[in-house]
């Protein structure tokens, strides 16, 4: 028998896996109102947004083909993108979006900042997973081994 899923079933899915790692992880997350919506691209693996009608996650349809483990790193890092939207606020959120699209310094920044706030939730080794498959597609990574390693430490959940 063959089963072909249909976009909705990955929407469910990606729903379930953001649902378990909020309540696990990003309790600030709670009543807030996550948007999930597959876009098709290859040009990034998801990104987030705070929107009029709330966050947003995008997930390329990449993703179908990754395994859950893989899903799951992603989703973290964009949840820690959503938990420093929600301390920021939708203004700064949104002025900084443009920044973000001109400064690749400022770029840099950011994926720090939600990376070190992955670590401290006690993710690092996913972190760390993340770093070495970026390197491994050439492309760079927010985080040296030796910053990953010495936050994690410091937080003593490694
Ligand atoms: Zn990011």
């Amino acid at each position: 028998m063959i089963f072909i899923l249909n976009f909705m079933d990955f929407l469910n899915k990606y729903r379930k896996i953001v649902d378990g790692l909020v309540k696990k992880s990003f309790p600030e997350l709670k009543r807030k109102k996550i948007i999930i919506e597959e876009k098709n691209t290859l040009k990034y693996r998801a990104h987030t947004e705070y929107s009029f009608s709330g966050f947003k996650i995008f997930i390329s349809t990449q993703l179908r083909d990754f395994s859950e483990q893989k899903v799951k790193r992603i989703l973290i890092h964009e949840l820690c993108h959503l938990e420093i939207f929600l301390h920021q606020g939708f203004i700064w959120t949104n002025i900084e979006w443009f920044i973000y699209l001109i400064s690749k310094r400022y770029r840099l920044n950011i994926e720090r900042e939600a990376n070190i706030l992955m670590i401290k939730k006690g993710y690092g080794k996913l972190v760390l997973e993340a770093r070495r498959e970026n390197l491994k597609r050439r492309l760079g990574y927010s985080l040296t081994e030796k910053e990953i390693k010495s936050y994690a430490k410091s937080i003593k959940k490694w």
